[in-house]
């Protein structure tokens, strides 16, 4: 059979046995379905679990223990082999959980972002799963759709495709149905075809799915459009960073221990063994898998709060988030329009007048009927809403209903030949209808009914938008049903009304229409001339009163909210103003913006939070202003030249209902709910699992400095090693590893959303950090090898020295975890139960420390003698003494903040 794009769409649907108007049927769906399978790629670049599994095994730390391991059984020191080995494989399984869970949990979500397709089946349309699609599914496409299979185009209405994808060209090229000339054709001459991964960026139209999954052109050559990017997150990168400098700190620290062994007559063996001890006690082990684990977790919860992560860096930027940039319609509104009001260049109507006296008025007749028509949404029951498309032209269409001009009727007797889609440059859309003969002369309207006299004046130009363009455009009036010229008064009349409504937060639409011959049909950059100005309609949108609070919520941050619309000045001030956003009357509109130098924009910025009537490039404008005065900027978008503001913003945001495919595609975060309070939300979250993530650095490398410490204090002592690799191995990674992976669990500090954001550019361990881990290292360090020294040095008469060390690190260790949970509030003020897994990892490690003092077993395993109750009470005080200090230093924290 040849291929689609040589034979007419007849054809096409013939060989497809599909229909336009029908579709195929449900069951014809499913059998294909079975038949082709899912459209679905085959993912390519998802890690695989040996993978994960190798890239485990080739850390630095665990090819150092290896090495160990290949020594101590050279040494003929078999247990310590087998301890080390057994450790190693431990480790490597725990890192390969955390990692491969937290691989899945980015899989799982990068699947929901799966895009929604709308096809027409059993005669009539629906919204399925791209994924659903089947050979010979009508699927109809509109700019902003990535295109989800390959098809032949059976209808198409300026249609724009950029096809970069498939054949490298950034430039849209112009689709149509037409057949092509017989032979071969590249690709991107095939203008009848629309292929999978290529996006809508103009125009609307249908097509037969010729091909799915695999068997699209996409597939053939097996790109993964959602190539799964394996690009460490700015976290992740430094602490690799800290890593190799921990890595190199070791190496010193070993040969200066290694020195001090040697003075103090140190066998071979021995030196070995401590330059082992040394390693393992300087490198934090578990750290990277920690981070990630933390990071994929984070991103599960913000899934909770209806905020889908698609790149992991996400979670942790959003915590440093200092701007939200928001659209108003939808995100901080509802986007639940209704007209509220009717207003003729000499009367006005409310809704419910226009309803019961549309029919007396034959110039309100005439507007109504433009905004049902010229629209694309349509009434649809199975929709919460009750219409499918934009809930401004639903209003629209659904006032006209009220009114009794059912817009499938009207449709039927003017159908649509041509338009000139919406776009948020123009602001305006228009279509064209043909008049047929009978109708001319008929109740529509005595102007359309005029039409039939002046010949060839047979079609119907319907246009409507926002009023300031629109008026441009118009040179005439319709006033009491006779078409008059507009004069400059009356354009400043219908400004200053504009204006009026504007204030009280209303979005008003303007709608003009003109009579047309058939000759300009295939030119729409010519339909918007001369129109004839009808009046306009207003529609409220409520405020979303959960954005109310969540604004509130932001300033309280440090977080400034900026609103940013297509909407007049006026409408968007005073919707500001009722969100709390802003009391002042500044706004900046996007002619203002492609006026101002760089310089004048940088001084307003500062303290402007509105722009209006703004279009996605001046987006781009914003975030570059802010992004030059340091700002964190999150910008939400929905629309298809959305996507570069969405990229380069420090988080794109896209809109998970009413967003297109391509605007998800280019975010960082999807709002399920469409809504400003999950940003925030979210950003909330962003916070805590930062903060949750240096509190397990602060407990890690305090433990690993507290090892050090006592390992350089030994010999400096005059003691022999004071613990020994196997010891210090178990501390790193079960002591210090399990309670630090339950610490990614600890609730947000109560002041999270009181504070201002941090400088993202902050080292990690900034704020003191860095001291506060060197200064509790040093302490914790003293207290054990003090305690070692004490036995050792014989005066308690116990042999037990070493394995009190070994206690007193652990000890004091489990009391550290239980104090970092919070940062200033108190140990015995903080709920106990707010972090169930962390109590369970303390008493598991402290159990396991139990068990390893006293199962004989396990004593000759890791050397240890049992303790007397005595001893572990010892132990216990160290303990205490931790908490003392570091809960005095809280004290000390909380009376400076008052
Ligand atoms: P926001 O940016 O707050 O989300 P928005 O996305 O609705 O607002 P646009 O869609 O760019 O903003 O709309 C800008 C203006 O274009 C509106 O104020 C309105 O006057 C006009 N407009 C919006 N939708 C349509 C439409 N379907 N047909 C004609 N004009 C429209």
């Amino acid at each position: 059979m040849p291929e689609p794009y040589r034979l007419n769409a007849e054809n096409v649907l013939k060989n497809h046995e599909t229909s336009p108007q029908q579709g195929l049927s449900a069951s014809e769906v499913t059998r294909r379905l079975s038949q082709y399978g899912p459209n679905e790629l085959i993912e390519k670049g998802k890690k695989k679990a040996w993978q994960i599994l190798l890239a485990q095994v080739r850390e630095v730390m665990i090819l150092i223990l290896l090495a160990a391991v290949v020594i101590s059984v050279a040494l003929q020191e078999y247990i310590d082999a087998i301890v080390i080995f057994v450790i190693v494989v431990l480790n490597t399984i725990l890192g390969f959980w955390q990692e491969f869970k937290a691989e899945n949990a980015m899989a799982a979500l990068k699947k929901m972002t799966v895009p929604h397709v709308r096809v027409r089946r059993d005669g009539a349309e629906q919204q399925i799963s791209a994924r659903d699609l089947v050979p010979g599914d009508i699927l109809l496409i509109e700019a902003g759709n990535i295109v989800p299979a390959d098809g032949r185009l059976i209808a198409a209405a300026n249609l724009k495709v950029q096809e970069a994808a498939l054949t490298g060209e950034s430039e849209s090229v112009d689709k149509d149905t037409d057949e092509l000339p017989d032979g071969e054709l590249a690709l991107a001459d095939r203008k009848n075809m629309i292929y999978r991964g290529t996006v809508v960026t103009y125009g609307r139209g249908e097509s037969v799915v010729t091909g799915t999954g695999m068997q699209t052109e996409l597939g053939k050559i097996a790109i993964m459009l959602q190539d799964v990017e394996d690009e460490q997150t700015p976290l992740q990168r430094r602490l690799a960073k800290l890593g190799r400098s921990l890595a190199l700190a070791a190496g010193v620290l070993v040969i200066i221990v290694a020195g001090l062994n040697y003075l103090q007559g140190a066998g071979l063996k021995e030196m070995f063994m401590t330059a082992i001890s040394m390693a393992v006690a300087a490198i934090p082990e578990g750290l990277p898998a920690v981070v990630t684990i933390a990071l994929a977790l984070g991103a599960q919860q913000m899934l909770k709060k209806n905020a889908l992560i698609r790149q992991l860096p996400a979670v942790e930027t959003l915590g440093g988030v200092t701007v939200i940039c928001s659209d108003k319609t939808g995100t901080l509104t509802q986007n639940k329009m209704t007209v509220s009001d009717v207003v003729l260049p000499d009367r006005r109507y409310s809704l419910d007048e226009a309803v019961a006296d549309h029919g007396k008025d034959a110039d309100l007749g005439l507007l109504l009927l433009a905004g049902t028509l010229c629209n694309d949404a349509v009434i649809d029951e199975h929709t919460p809403d009750g219409i499918l498309g934009d809930p401004t032209e639903g209003a629209l269409v659904l006032a006209a209903q009220q009114a009794g001009l059912v817009q499938r009727d009207l449709q039927a007797m003017l159908p649509r030949v041509g338009e000139l889609p919406f776009d948020s440059e123009r602001k305006r859309m228009s279509t064209v209808h043909a008049l047929p003969s009978s109708s001319r002369g008929t109740d529509l309207h005595p102007v359309l009914a005029a039409a039939g006299d002046q010949g060839s004046a047979d079609h119907l130009v319907l246009t409507k938008g926002a009023i300031d363009g629109l008026i441009e455009v118009c040179g005439r009036i319709l006033i009491n049903g006779v078409v008059q010229p507009l004069s400059d008064k009356r354009k400043e009349e219908i400004a200053a009304e504009n204006t009026a409504l504007a204030k009280n937060g209303m979005r008003v639409l303007g709608f003009a229409y003109r009579l047309m011959g058939v000759d300009g049909l295939d030119r729409p950059e010519h339909y918007e001339q001369d129109l004839v100005f009808l009046g306009m309609c207003c529609m409220l949108d409520p405020v979303r009163p959960e954005a109310i609070e969540s604004v509130r919520l932001c300033k309280q941050a440090g977080i400034r909210p900026v609103m940013i619309t297509g909407d007049h000045p006026l409408t968007a001030v005073a919707i500001a103003k009722g969100l709390g956003l802003t009391t002042s009357d500044a706004v900046l509109t996007g002619q203002d913006l492609d006026r101002m130098t760089v310089d004048a924009l940088s001084a307003r910025i500062k303290e402007v939070s509105v722009f209006a009537r703004v279009s996605p490039k001046h987006k781009m404008i914003i975030i570059d202003a802010l992004q030059a005065q340091h700002e964190i900027v999150s910008m939400t978008g929905d629309g298809v030249n959305d996507a570069p503001a969405l990229k380069s913003a420090d988080i794109g945001v896209a809109m998970g209902i009413t967003g297109t495919d391509v605007s998800k595609e280019s975010s960082d975060m999807v709002l399920l709910d469409d809504n400003f309070a999950t940003i925030v939300a979210a950003v909330e979250e962003g916070r805590r699992i930062y903060d949750n993530i240096r509190k397990f650095l602060r407990y890690i490398l305090t433990g690993n400095a507290g090892e050090i410490v006592v390992m350089l204090a030994g010999p400096l002592l005059g003691m022999p090693l004071p613990l020994l690799p196997i010891q210090i191995l178990w501390i790193n990674l079960v002591t210090d590893g399990v309670p630090a992976v339950a610490l990614g669990f600890e609730e947000a500090e109560r002041d999270v959303m009181h504070r201002p954001p941090y400088n993202p550019r902050e080292g990690i361990f900034a704020r003191g950090l860095g001291w506060q881990i060197l200064v509790m290292g040093l302490i914790i360090g003293l207290i054990s090898v003090g305690t070692g020294y004490w036995f050792w040095s014989g005066g308690t008469g116990s042999n037990a020295w070493q394995t009190m060390v070994f206690t007193m690190l652990t000890f004091c260790q489990m009391a550290y975890a239980l104090c970092v949970r919070k940062q200033t509030q108190s140990l015995f003020a903080q709920s106990w139960l707010g972090n169930p897994v962390l109590l369970l990892a303390i008493g598991v490690t402290l159990a396991l420390q139990l068990i390893i003092i006293y199962v004989p077993f396990f004593n000759t395993v890791f050397r240890t003698t049992p303790l007397r109750p005595a001893e572990l009470g010892i132990c216990a005080v160290g303990a205490l003494v931790v908490v003392l200090i570091t809960e005095s230093k809280k004290l000390f924290l909380r009376r400076r903040q008052h």
